[in-house]
């Protein structure tokens, strides 16, 4: 076999993925044995049917040829005005390109930001494949390390002192892993050091309509940010659509203008019966929204009261998204021993926080992604593992 280009090799180097407990999980649920799955972001709802039914009379209506490659317009003109609507900002089509999911988006918009070999960063703790995503574009990925004590809200001390010759900065709020949503002053100083440094913002917002605590601000609504900053966004989390790989880049006209020209010489958009559903599971409006994002306010409050009535293991304050960040350290394990020997004694999965980068070491993440009495249940197990361990 010929060479495989660096670029396609780098994107993960070899060496451990961060996925073990996953792989290891899924081969004892296929060889037989049950174990309570809460690793990824996965909702434990299928997509609406009535969802469904719109994507099922789009396709038989003849909706099966080439899509309009940005995606068609009655679903970027629904995008434009969601997005206006929860922002405030002046948003037309022309702001908005239709992507096969929030990935797709993600690594179009660091292409888009970040020139061959410039530095693209990201705040650690990060969703697994943000360093991937910014080495397979040709950046270098430098990872900023927010801390467990401020509750994971990056230091802008910290982005300033990396941002000199900087392309890119890459943020989620609210944040997979942690749960964290970034506070008006957090995005205030993130929005300086982007100007000061002349930096593309990406936000990631694909966890927008799952706040718990506080507000979701975009950084695209601060001052002068509109024309530096592009925000990725999926049907994925807040409609149940994850299968479906339907999300947008909202942007300055001229980077979506020529983000087109990228789509049209690499996805060729997005299948035209998956945006017809898109657009109908738009219209269902907020409502609908709060219904999808519900089961995850609901268990966010056990694993509050659960955590509450021990000591052992320390809830990181969990203000959004559909995960819990759990520090411990206390134990004496790292977050990869620790996963691995609950799944190996309590066959309970959770996804080592060492998996998120180094600042999420000693912590684990726990998908809230099961009915609500099993994950009671499997907390208050993880609870009591963990106690045995302190003894
Ligand atoms: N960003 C974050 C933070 C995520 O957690 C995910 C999915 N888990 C994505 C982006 C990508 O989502 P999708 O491609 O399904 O839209």
């Amino acid at each position: 076999m010929p060479v495989l280009s660096p670029r396609l090799t780098n994107i993960t180097p070899s060496g451990s993925d961060g996925w073990e407990v996953f792989t290891r999980a899924r081969q004892m649920i296929a060889g037989g044995t049950p174990v309570t799955e809460l690793t990824i972001g996965e909702h434990d709802i299928r997509t609406d049917a009535s969802i469904l039914g719109a994507m099922d009379k789009a396709a038989r209506g003849g909706h099966t040829g080439y899509a309009m490659v940005p995606g068609i317009l009655a679903l970027r003109t629904e995008v434009a005005r969601r997005v206006e609507e929860r922002t405030g900002v002046e948003t037309t089509v022309e702001n908005v390109l239709i992507t096969p999911g929030g990935q797709a988006a993600l690594f179009a918009s660091h292409l888009a930001a970040c020139p061959e070999g410039h530095k693209a960063l990201f705040i650690d703790p990060y969703y697994a494949t943000y360093p991937g995503t910014l080495r397979g574009i040709g950046g270098i990925a430098t990872p900023i390390q927010a801390h467990a004590e401020d509750g994971f809200q990056p230091r802008i001390e910290d982005i300033e002192a990396e941002a000199e010759g900087a392309a890119s900065l890459l943020i989620n709020s609210p944040n997979n892993p942690t749960g964290v949503v970034y506070t008006r002053e957090t995005l205030e100083g993130i929005a300086e050091v982007c100007k000061r440094h002349d930096l593309w913002l990406v936000s990631d917002e694909v966890y927008d309509t799952q706040v718990w605590e506080g507000e979701h601000i975009s950084p695209r609504a601060l001052p002068d940010m509109a024309e530096r900053t592009l925000v990725v966004g999926s049907m994925s989390k807040s409609h149940a659509m994850t299968g479906s790989r339907v999300g947008w880049i909202v942007g300055p006209k001229e980077a979506i203008a020529h983000l087109m020209n990228l789509a049209t010489h690499t996805t060729y958009g997005v299948a035209g019966f998956i945006q017809d559903a898109a657009l109908f599971a738009l219209r269902q409006g907020p409502a609908f929204e709060r219904k999808i994002a519900a089961p995850f306010e609901r268990r966010r409050a056990i694993a509050v009261d659960i955590l509450k009535q021990q000591n052992h293991v320390r809830l990181i304050p969990a203000d959004g998204a559909m995960y819990v960040m759990l520090d411990i350290r206390e134990t004496g394990l790292t977050g990869e021993e620790f996963a691995n020997r609950l799944l190996d004694d309590e066959h309970i999965a959770v996804m080592p926080g060492e998996s998120f980068g180094q600042a999420a070491a000693g912590h684990i993440r726990v998908a809230m992604t099961i009915d609500d009495e099993a994950y009671g249940d499997a907390l208050r197990r993880l609870c009591a593992f963990a106690a045995t361990l302190c003894e």
